[in-house]
């Protein structure tokens, strides 16, 4: 199957990528901002220290999302952006 990827634009650097690349944050009806999965307005964010970074100093995501973003979704972003980092370090 020729899949073509689909791409998002990251909330911090503006930057289109591949969709299953990035971070997604979205503002489910039912569960409030929860991480991957969901149904609602989502936002995107690279896998990068830089991003995450820039997303919460500028409150990007609260913007994206029209809503205040509770801490926990941002620890769990910074899990994920190590998770993802030690998995790009295997590979290599
Ligand atoms: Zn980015």
């Amino acid at each position: 199957m020729n899949q073509r990827p689909i791409l998002r634009r990251c909330i911090a650097c503006r930057k289109l990528l591949d969709r299953k690349q990035l971070l997604k944050v979205t503002r489910d009806h039912q569960n409030g901002v929860v991480l991957e999965g969901g149904m609602g307005r989502s936002a995107y964010l690279c896998p990068s220290e830089a991003c995450l970074e820039e997303s919460y100093r500028r409150k990007r995501l609260q913007k994206a999302l029209r809503c205040q973003i509770p801490a926990t979704v941002v620890e769990m972003l910074q899990k994920r952006l190590n998770q993802s980092i030690d998995a790009v370090a295997e590979a290599r």
